[in-house]
């Protein structure tokens, strides 16, 4: 009972070139209730990743175009916080530690059975349920950082990863103007260029969905001093 209440609203990304073993694990998952997307390559993976919200990703190490490690790598980078399981090649030792080492929480080496892949998925899901962060509810705003979930006065609002990390971070620090810096560091990596475009252009993006349809203006900007809810 516990494992159905735990797969219940969980989204998986399944990336996988091998087209056989790609349905094969879709079809699985769509079985034991997951909603799930399929990336045939990295750079589509990583194009997924970037628009939806998964809290596990399956990752085939060995993908055209963007290999598994990279993609591995790169969504850590982009604070991607759900679970990343890998599945490898026999010979490939190397490999699985390299992906350990850049924040895959688990292997399964090919070829495997479904239910083991299951099994591992919900652990992933367990051990998330238990460092869960708080749910923020604030003028209207309810934010679950735990599912990158996002209402207001209880219409949802589909944010990417990125917007929802910046409006989470400004309601953590609700009233309290947040310059710019602030928000590359915390959620932009140290690679961020300060120079760039890039907390604005979240931000309008962000602005926009929140704001759509409703009178008062959420985030304020202050200029000379940052962003403030
Ligand atoms: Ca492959």
């Amino acid at each position: 009972m516990y494992h159905f209440l735990t797969e219940l609203n969980m989204r998986v990304l399944v990336v996988e070139d091998e087209e056989s073993i790609a349905t094969a694990i879709e079809r699985g998952l769509i079985k034991q209730g997951y909603a799930v997307d399929v990336a045939r390559d990295g750079a589509e993976a990583l194009d997924k990743a970037t628009v939806n919200n998964y809290d596990v990703i399956c990752l085939d190490l060995n993908l055209p175009r963007i290999d598994g490690l990279e993609v591995c790598r790169r969504l850590r980078e982009d604070r991607f916080g759900g679970g990343i399981i890998m599945l490898t090649a026999r010979s490939s030792i190397k490999e699985r530690i390299e992906g350990l080492d850049y924040g895959a929480d688990d292997y399964l080496v090919k070829p495997f059975a479904f239910s083991e892949l299951a099994a591992r998925i919900r652990a992933i899901a367990r051990r998330d349920g238990g460092l869960r962060e708080p749910v923020i509810n604030t003028r209207g705003l309810e934010l679950d950082p735990n599912t990158n979930r996002a209402k207001r006065d209880g219409k949802d609002i589909h944010l990417t990863p990125k917007e929802f990390a910046l409006v989470y971070y400004l309601a953590r620090n609700e009233g309290r103007a947040v310059p710019q810096e602030e928000l590359l560091e915390h959620i932009w990596d140290e690679h961020a260029n300060p120079f760039t475009q890039t907390v604005k252009v979240h931000m309008n993006n962000l602005r926009r969905k929140l704001n759509e349809g409703f009178e008062e203006q959420l985030i304020e900007t202050i200029r000379g001093k940052g962003y403030v809810l």
